[in-house]
């Protein structure tokens, strides 16, 4: 064992930071291993300190549809860091990247830039609760929206791999006007509207579920969801922190033709870089302050080189519409190879995919709990030692970047059926 080992890292790290990691899923603990740790990165390639190369499905959990160190993003980063790396006051740049994305999103006419995915979400709710004056959200069991204490109640992601989807120092107060309904199940939200008659401030919902392994949105659910909220006047918020700029340039709204009141940003919006946001109409974002008196503030919000890394990134997808053609097929070929050489269920949209360890469907909270986790975890630790990387927990996506070719993903798909193979 050299010093950068990861074993030696790992013992250090966790003398100084709780579990030895700054976000949890990244500790290994559900796939009983020591993490890796990464020292660079480059297109579809991630390499770690002890010198070995991986085939990368995590892309930093979304951000990297171009894969890594795109050299149009790290450019512009370089030009940007040279003049300085925050001032706390207006800059073009941020200008830009709203106007980028209001004149190309329909339903996003004002924008809010934020530091994290998490505070796009935070903030977008109480928006969504001083705009309409009532306090009830509804959410999805399984539906990951950061951290924020109103929406650690039945999280996916982190909160789903460790059993633990409801979280500790939450109080009651700040959870009890979060109302939970089931995914991809219409009646569960309308019978919530009519107990909650004229208290629901909004529905928040992941428009494709990624952070319970990847569940899409059943036919004709996010429209069902757009008629129950005009129906019983709740404001309709997408959490496109995944699927923004993924599925399509304007997300899953664009995607699936649905057209939501509000929608959070996050992951590719930054190109890497720690950014998040919320946007919507110009009658609703005129309510943030100073417009308004929804209060919500940033020291570093819009910050140059976050700002610099998101437009460079958003660019490229809006110069080579043609990106979103391919990757999407990338997914649907991965998906169809697994599903065909492993038998085991693969839900997939655009280029999100997911295996899930059972032979069942799985379409929301329920069904994805009931994986073999203990069977993801096998065939996690063989795939790592294969030289593919993927999120160590089964409630997490693949990702694909612009990267991949068809011999890598063929490759992927034989080294999945070899190890599922074994274990047979
Ligand atoms: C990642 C994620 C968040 C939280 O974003 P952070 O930047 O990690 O705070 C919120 N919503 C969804 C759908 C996410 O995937």
């Amino acid at each position: 064992m050299t010093e950068r080992s990861a074993e030696i890292l790992f013992e250090r790290a966790k003398k100084v930071m709780p579990g030895g990691v700054n976000s949890p899923v990244r500790a290994y603990k559900s796939v009983g291993l020591t993490p890796r740790f990464i020292e660079r990165a480059q297109g579809n390639r991630i390499y770690d300190t002890e010198g070995n190369e991986y085939l990368d499905y995590v892309g930093s959990w979304g951000p990297m549809i171009l894969g890594h160190a795109d050299p149009a993003v790290i450019a512009a980063v370089k030009e940007k860091a040279e003049k300085g790396l925050s001032f706390g006051a207006c800059t073009e740049a941020e200008v830009e990247l709203a106007e980028l994305i209001t004149s190309n999103i329909a339903h996003v006419e004002m924008i809010r830039m934020v530091n994290s995915g998490t505070e796009a979400v935070m903030s977008a709710l109480r928006l969504a609760r001083g705009y309409t004056k009532k306090d009830k959200i509804i959410k999805f069991e399984g539906c990951y929206h950061g951290h924020s204490d109103a929406m650690l109640v039945k999280a996916g992601s982190g909160a789903m791999t460790f059993g633990d989807p409801d979280s500790a120092g939450v109080t009651r107060g700040a959870a009890e006007d979060t109302l939970l309904a089931r995914y991809n199940d219409l009646e569960s939200v309308e019978t919530l509207m009519k107990e909650n008659r004229d208290e629901i401030a909004c529905v928040i919902v992941e428009p494709t579920a990624a952070n319970m392994g990847v569940v899409p949105t059943a036919e004709g659910f996010l429209k069902g969801l757009r008629e129950l909220c005009d129906r019983y006047g709740a404001l309709l918020l997408f959490d496109e922190v995944i699927t923004g700029f993924r599925l399509a340039f304007g997300g899953a709204a664009e995607y699936f033709g649905v057209r939501p009141d509000l929608v959070t940003y996050g992951k590719i919006i930054g190109g890497g870089m720690p950014v998040g946001a919320y946007g919507g109409s110009r009658e609703i974002m005129e309510n943030v302050s100073p417009c308004g008196s929804v209060y919500q503030a940033g020291t570093l919000s819009g910050n140059p080189i976050a700002m610099a890394a998101g437009l460079a990134t958003l660019h490229r997808l809006l110069k080579e519409p043609e990106l979103y053609d391919r990757i999407n097929a990338m997914g649907k070929y991965l998906a169809d190879g697994l599903r065909e050489k492993c038998g085991f269920t693969v839900n997939q949209l655009g280029s999100l995919v997911c295996m899930f360890y059972t032979h069942d469907p799985v379409t929301d909270y329920q069904s994805a709990a009931s994986s073999d986790t203990q069977g993801f975890a096998h065939v996690f630790r063989e795939l790592l030692k294969r030289g593919i990387y993927v999120a160590p927990s089964q409630f997490e996506a693949m990702f694909l970047n612009i990267c991949f070719t068809e011999e890598e993903l063929d490759r992927t798909i034989e080294i999945y059926s070899e190890i599922v193979a074994e274990g047979r």
